[in-house]
């Protein structure tokens, strides 16, 4: 199918079963070319996670800059925040007291962060433990360049429907829990969860953001 057809279906199916939603165009495997199908076929929201790369498609789509919202998705490693911090909308990653420091440092307007949540307790994933959330929300307060728009997470990829759909009920509660709190840094309303393998699992545990890459490019 092109890619305006599998952003169509997934549109549809975002439709059907949580019309909140935004879909994330994951862009790390493809080029300009394939960006630009996206953009015609209405697509805003691009994520990508390597700093390089986000530059260089940045640079290649500078006449188009103004419909593009960017997402950073990936690992990001302090001493790379500030080659890439001022350059983007939101960043999904955010999983340590350290990196939000750099932020504040670094960051030239508020930026939309996602806490990365390690909900399945994987040895090999970044992310925050469930039970160090609060501490670390109450240590970001004095950060205003963070503002704590929700949770994210990331399913290990061997995981059984089951499972994924456990992994994503409970980051939904860890989410509500804290928006319940009221925190004026941390409103905590949205939900970063699922890609192209779980992703309509993860819209009926309501994820407010679906990140695709590998269904757009089918
Ligand atoms: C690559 C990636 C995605 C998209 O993965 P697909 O399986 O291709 O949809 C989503 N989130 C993150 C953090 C990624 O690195």
């Amino acid at each position: 199918m092109s890619i305006k057809q599998n952003v169509q279906q997934i549109n549809k199916n975002i439709q059907e079963i949580n019309a909140n939603a935004q879909l994330v165009a994951v862009t790390k495997y493809v080029g300009e070319e394939e960006m630009r199908e996206l953009l015609e076929a209405g697509m805003c929201h691009f994520g990508e996670n390597r700093v390089a790369a986000l530059r260089e498609k940045q640079s290649l789509l500078e006449d188009v800059s103004d419909s593009i919202q960017w997402h950073f998705i990936g690992n990001l490693q302090t001493r790379a925040v500030k080659d890439v911090i001022n350059q983007i909308d939101y960043l999904h990653s955010l999983d340590r007291l350290k990196l939000a420091k750099e932020i504040q440092k670094r960051a030239n307007h508020t930026i939309q962060c996602f806490l990365q949540v390690n909900v399945s307790g994987e040895e090999s994933k970044s992310g925050i433990h469930p039970a160090q959330i609060d501490e670390i929300i109450e240590q970001m307060a004095a950060f205003d360049k963070i503002h704590i728009n929700g949770l994210m997470t990331m399913a290990p990829i061997d995981a059984t429907d089951s499972e994924l759909q456990e992994y994503f009920a409970e980051l939904k509660s860890l989410q509500e829990n804290i928006a319940a709190k009221k925190i004026p840094h941390a409103p905590c309303t949205e939900l970063s969860m699922g890609m192209s393998r779980d992703y309509l699992i993860a819209l009926e545990e309501g994820a407010t953001y679906v990140r695709i890459g590998s269904a757009l490019y089918q």
